[in-house]
């Protein structure tokens, strides 16, 4: 073992280390300072006398989860970051077991779980005990080697002793920010910020999600008899999942199938079967296999930063989960609460996709998680399910208790815990009203959008995924203004071939009933990143080589999506747009290579649209400054004015701190697309506008009265956007506009509000 040099490890020589840790340790509880100070000093201390590379205190936060508090050996930055899950790990089996563990060899133990923060994955050896208090884990005490060591029964005697004191220390209350602050704030009102999911708005009541079962015994003592439970569970499983997938209440088709049909695929894993069998094999049950095979995967993938491989794991964690509860005779659905409330939000730290399934879909009003982003997989069958759901809610879990109130507003991405009286009737009341204003335009959605002067405004919306075509009937929109076609591809495990992708193709423009589609060429690269595709770590990704300027560099990409759209509009009209044109002579490189696959396929006598339409994105400001040279190559332009005033302004629109400094109602915007309306007007190229400011009533109200006369938004926006422009006078708006421009008007979203309030306009 290798010798720490300390005066601590020069006292141990010659006394018993019971006895100097005891008497250190009451110096240290008379010592001035903090809570967290003396359990630095005490991990420090006695890390010196057991001669251990590695003390560590691991506490419990109420969710069962264990937060790394002090270390000596490990690195410090993953104090307070580091958390186990409930049971994870040999530290959460020490503490969920209120048992010791000592491991000669930790990093090949079954349960052992990898956490690359904290560098630990040098240390072989590891000693853990539970910090007990009235028969009560508060946390746990562990040293760690790097030899492979079998600690002795001084060295656990030691270590207990140790552990009792840090108790008496925890309850008197010394650690200012554990349970005792918790407990407090868990009391409080306390609204938590996070990511919108899935759309909508829901009040009910807290369940805590708990998909742990802690493995009790690893080694088998019936090799054979494990060897059949493996089995069997493993049959189980599957079927399990086929019945899941046959619910009633999800739809046939939509993306969400294709999540839980890769997830059904992962479950009919030959690898991971082999895995299991062979961890049998060396002595393991069944239920130890499981764990095993999940720890060394977590391991693998965390090693990975790639969102798409965490999102596996995520998947796979679930897979495991589910299995463990197979093992220990709880059927799929068994540990949900017993009493689900009628109005329940559903909380968790992570949840896989199926594991959302597993609550009544009848009972489920919203569900918050602290990861996910709005391409989860879980995400994605939360829409499906219709329910709104809020990812990225840090902290949330150690927030709320069962049973707490709690609101999501999926609008703004907020979530409200235990609410005041006055915000529930807000909300009650916006849930109402919602409903009311819903019917409203339930009602308008058979309506073509004409102003009250007789000019019709198209509204398409925008769309990405299989699954929001249904909104296209709904929302009563003339088509499909923006397909996003990377969406596929980002939720896809592989390279989307070409049949694949002409079928998925094919797929939506069946289901769009007739109803026109624009699809937008591959925007990858960025932010956007595609598992699959090798990724180039760059400075400026929103600038950076992305959308056609990754296509003009690997045509093969361009083509190969070209020839699936061709194949899939065969006999009908294709309409095409090119994101990020930055000059019009790509767009003259681009149509050239379109050219050349649409003359490769009609000379090889395949099926190919009758009408094809070319059109470019606008949304670079070079463009703005040759629009003549672009309206002559192009049969149409859409505006993307997300990018585009985020390059006008330069100003990041992901980043709150910027993207909200700057109005795009300001004049300057205003007469950048003024010159664009105008020069599609003498070109008579058709324009559109596709950004999120179409979709915002007082925005599109500016579009019209600039002269745009077909715009593009999220389909939840047609109805809002649809009754402002019923009651709308063009002529008056474009008047009023141009007044508000030419005269300098400080602020235009003011002065245009006002004007629309005076008119009656519905804003
Ligand atoms: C835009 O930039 O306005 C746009 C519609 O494209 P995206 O939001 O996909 O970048
Ligand atoms: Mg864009």
């Amino acid at each position: 073992m290798q010798s720490r040099r300390s005066d601590e490890a020069d006292i141990a020589a010659s006394e018993p280390a019971l006895r100097v840790i005891m008497r250190r340790l009451r110096e240290i509880m008379g010592e001035a300072g903090d809570g967290q100070s003396r359990l630095d000093k005490i991990v420090r201390h006695v890390a010196g006398v057991m001669v251990a590379e590695v003390c560590s205190i691991y506490l419990k936060r109420r969710d069962g989860s264990l937060e790394l508090f002090a270390t000596e050996g490990l690195n410090p930055a993953a104090v307070h970051t580091t958390r186990l899950k409930r049971a994870e790990g040999l530290v959460g089996r020490c503490a969920e077991l209120g048992q010791p563990v000592n491991e000669p060899d930790a990093q090949h133990h079954p349960a052992f779980s990898y956490r690359p923060e904290t560098g630990e994955e040098v240390y072989h050896s590891l000693l853990a005990v539970p910090i007990v208090r009235s028969g009560q884990v508060l946390g746990v005490l562990v040293i760690q080697n790097h030899a492979f060591r079998e600690y002795s029964d001084d060295d656990l005697e030691t270590l207990q002793a140790t552990a009792m004191v840090v108790a008496e220390h925890l309850v008197s209350g010394a650690v200012a920010n554990a349970e005792a602050d918790a407990e407090i704030s868990r009391s409080l009102a306390a609204v938590i910020k996070g990511e919108v999911l899935s759309e909508g708005i829901a009040l009910g009541h807290v369940v805590l999600h708990e998909p742990r079962i802690v493995v009790t015994k690893l080694t088998a003592d019936d090799p054979v008899l494990e060897l059949r439970r493996l089995e069997s569970a493993i049959n189980e499983l599957r079927s399990g999942l086929d019945e899941l997938l046959g619910h009633e209440h999800l739809a046939s088709d939509g993306d969400h199938r294709d999540v839980l049909e890769a997830y059904r695929m992962f479950a009919n894993d030959r690898g991971w079967e082999r895995r299991l069998r062979e961890a049998v094999q060396s002595g393991l049950t069944a239920d130890g296999a499981v764990e095993r095979v999940q720890n060394s995967s977590r391991a693998r993938m965390l090693r990975n930063a790639d969102p798409y491989w965490q999102e596996r794991q995520r998947d796979f964690d679930d897979l495991s989960d589910r299995m463990l509860r197979i093992l220990a005779g709880r059927t799929a659905g068994a540990n949900m609460p017993l009493e689900m409330p009628a109005d329940t939000v559903l909380v968790a730290r992570t949840m896989g996709p199926a594991e959302l399934l597993d609550y009544d879909p009848a009972k489920l009003r919203g569900l918050i998680v602290e990861d996910g982003s709005a391409q989860s997989h879980v995400a994605v069958v939360a829409k499906a399910l219709g329910i709104p759901a809020i990812g990225q809610a840090i902290g949330v879990v150690d927030h709320v208790s069962p049973g707490d109130a709690a609101i999501i507003d999926a609008e703004t991405g907020e979530v409200h815990l235990r609410p005041l009286p006055d915000v529930i009737s807000a909300f009650s009341d916006k849930v109402r009203f919602r409903a009311r204003r819903q019917k409203k335009y339930d009602a308008l959605r058979n309506r073509k959008a004409v102003t009250k002067d007789g000019q019709r405004v198209e509204l398409n919306i925008n769309a990405g995924l299989l699954y929001d075509l249904s909104h296209l009937e709904e929302s009563g929109a003339d088509g499909i203004g923006l397909f996003r076609t990377e969406l596929q591809f980002m939720v896809s495990h592989t390279f989307p071939r070409l049949e694949r992708q002409a079928q998925s193709y094919k797929q939506v423009i069946d289901a769009a009933l007739g109803k026109p589609i624009v699809f937008r060429a591959l925007d990858i690269g960025g932010d956007k990143v595609l598992p699959y595709l090798r990724q180039v770590k760059e400075e400026n990704p929103a600038i950076g080589w992305r959308a056609i300027r990754m296509s003009l560099d690997r045509p093969g990409l361009f083509r190969t999506q070209v020839r699936a759209l061709l194949k899939a509009t065969a006999g009908g009209e294709l309409r095409l747009m090119v994101p990020m044109i930055t000059t019009a002579a790509e767009m003259v490189e681009v149509k050239e290579l379109f050219d050349r696959e649409l003359g490769h396929i009609r000379r090889k006598g395949m099926p190919s649209p009758e009408r094809v339409k070319l059109g470019a994105m606008l949304e670079v400001p070079s463009l703005l400054f040759e629009l003549d040279d672009l309206f002559k190559t192009v049969d149409f332009v859409s505006i993307g004015s997300n990018d585009l005033m985020q390059f006008m302004f330069a100003a990041d629109r992901t980043n709150a701190l910027v993207a909200s400094r700057y109005d795009v109602l300001a004049a300057a915007p205003l007469r950048a697309l003024k010159q664009v309306v105008d020069s599609s007007r003498r070109h008579n190229v058709p324009l559109t506008v596709c950004g999120e400011m179409a979709g915002r009533p007082l925005e599109a109200l500016a579009l019209i009265g600039l002269g745009v006369r077909s715009i593009s938004m999220a389909p939840a926006a047609v109805g809002s956007v649809k009754a402002m422009i019923l009651s709308l006078d063009a002529s008056e708006v474009e008047s009023e506009l141009d007044r508000l421009i030419s005269r300098g008007e400080k602020n235009i979203r003011k002065a245009l509000s006002r004007f629309a309030r005076k008119a009656g306009i519905e804003v």
